[in-house]
């Protein structure tokens, strides 16, 4: 019980920042060592200062457990959920590529811009993917997620953006 609870975040009961953390940790050495695809998925309300302004911060309450609710019931066994503090969420995919990992975040932004989390009031979020590169770290793919996320909040919300990937190198035509 007093694990569970160290775990979990008390309102949406899914797992909190540093369950999540020790998990991903895992799952990254695992997906090095066996080198498949692993996607990172981040996930921010939108104007969700404004909801709670609007309609008080219990019903901002509810608008979190019935998204955390929502996304739970989409996603794999192997996916891990966890809430990042805040109105921010995260999604680990294992076996999951960046273009895979665009789609499940397509069909989660269709699914909460288009479902009641908020009666009289659509409610969107915005997404930032990331995969992970060999050798490197959570830190690295968080901050990847994160500047995606950054930039679908700047081009307007409700929408997914993925990391810019690296260049591939140009083959060196006089070799
Ligand atoms: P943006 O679209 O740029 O993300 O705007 P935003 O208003 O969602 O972002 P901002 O970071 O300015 O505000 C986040 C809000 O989330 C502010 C805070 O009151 C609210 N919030 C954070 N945690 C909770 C919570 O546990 N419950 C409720 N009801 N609100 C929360
Ligand atoms: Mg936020
Ligand atoms: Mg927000």
């Amino acid at each position: 019980t007093l694990e569970r609870l160290a775990n979990t975040d008390r309102l949406t009961g899914l797992w909190n920042r540093l369950k999540f953390e020790q998990v991903a940790h895992l799952e990254i050495g695992r997906a090095e060592r066996y080198a498949y695809p692993l996607s990172l998925l981040f996930l921010d309300l939108d104007h969700f200062k404004l909801i709670n302004d609007l309609h008080g911060h219990e019903t901002g309450d509810k608008v979190l457990c019935n998204l955390a609710k929502l996304i739970a019931k989409h996603l794999r066994e192997s996916d891990s959920l966890g809430r990042w503090g805040g109105e921010e969420f995260l999604i680990l995919m294992p076996h999951t590529d960046l273009q895979q990992a665009l789609q499940l975040a397509e069909k989660l932004r269709s699914l909460i811009a288009g479902s009641q989390l908020l009666e009289q009031q659509t409610v969107s979020a915005s997404f930032g993917v990331s995969q992970l590169a060999p050798g490197e770290t959570l830190r690295d793919l968080a901050r990847n997620a994160d500047s995606a996320l950054y930039r679908a909040k700047s081009l307007g919300r409700n929408r997914v953006e993925a990391q810019h990937l690296a260049a591939m190198p140009i083959p060196d035509i006089n070799e």
